[in-house]
């Protein structure tokens, strides 16, 4: 009678315990997953750059550039709380010069934070561009700079995590007013801040953001700095639309084939917004 009772009890503990281990296995294997990808991707870093050079912001051959490659948007932080664009990237008919970076209203003293986990590779004086500026090489292959800033908070060779303070916002070198000069690269090639930062919306784009060398890819230039519709960069049902002369928001959502009230709320916009000449509109 005893033998028997333990045996039932044992019996229960076995068929309770089965669901349990399901769990565990199926936990194991996203964590197992989680790590395989980390690993890929650090690995994917090491094989990207082969060289660490604390002294200059540009020092990469254009013949290292691979034809394409993914790159990890998840695990960001926004390098600064501010909303708003002042200068889009770009082609700057005034000034006859390609705007390699996306300006940010942010005033002196302002916090600025690494936008992913990564080592920062310069934090350096440019006195006729970036002004004080740091570039921080990430896990995810990206390199990140951060110009016209008040002061440095971190130093070369120094790892960071996405979030972590690294300047103060500013207006030092070749800057006119207080703000941020932001810059996306892979291997030097600046890829366009908006395709992978919202700004007004405090938020990446998508997931992943896979980069076409623009040497070698008919889809190259144009995917990176957003000159057309971007379909490769939709994993999270997002695609790109840039703004032309003379398109209004009506116009836009008729041309798209979108509701005019999605197009606003995706945007953070109102049906009187007006929309600027380059502006990449989400829907
Ligand atoms: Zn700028």
């Amino acid at each position: 009678m005893a033998a028997s009772a333990v045996t039932a009890f044992g019996q229960d503990l076995i068929a309770n315990q089965a669901p349990i281990d399901r769990k565990l296995k199926a936990v194991d294997s996203v964590s197992l997953q989680r790590y395989i990808l980390t690993r890929y991707d650090n690995n994917a870093v090491d094989q990207l750059y082969s060289s660490w050079n604390t002294n200059k912001a540009h020092c990469y051959a254009a013949s290292e550039v691979p034809d394409s490659f993914r790159i990890d948007l998840r695990g960001f932080a926004m390098p600064t709380p501010s909303r708003l664009v002042t200068s889009r990237f770009g082609y700057r008919p005034a000034f006859r010069r390609q705007h390699k970076g996306l300006d940010i209203k942010v005033y002196t003293g302002d916090t600025i934070v690494s936008a992913f986990d990564g080592k920062v590779r310069c934090a350096n004086y440019d006195a006729g561009g970036y002004g004080y500026y740091i570039v921080v090489r990430h896990d995810n292959g990206l390199e990140t700079i951060y110009g016209h800033l008040s002061k440095h908070l971190v130093t070369a060779n120094q790892e960071v995590k996405a979030g972590e303070p690294i300047g103060l916002g500013g207006n030092t070198g070749r800057s006119f007013g207080s703000h941020l000069h932001f810059e996306t690269r892979l291997l030097g090639v600046a890829i366009n801040p908006e395709l992978l930062f919202d700004f007004p919306n405090q938020d990446v784009t998508a997931d992943y953001f896979v980069f076409h060398n623009p040497e070698k890819d008919s889809k190259g230039s144009a995917a990176n700095d957003g000159r057309h519709q971007l379909a490769s960069n939709n994993t999270k049902g997002s695609h790109f639309y840039q703004v032309k002369r003379g398109d209004t928001l009506t116009k836009v959502a008729k041309k798209l084939g979108v509701k005019m009230e999605v197009l606003c709320r995706s945007n953070n916009l109102t049906r009187n917004s007006r929309l600027r000449d380059k502006q990449i509109l989400r829907y």
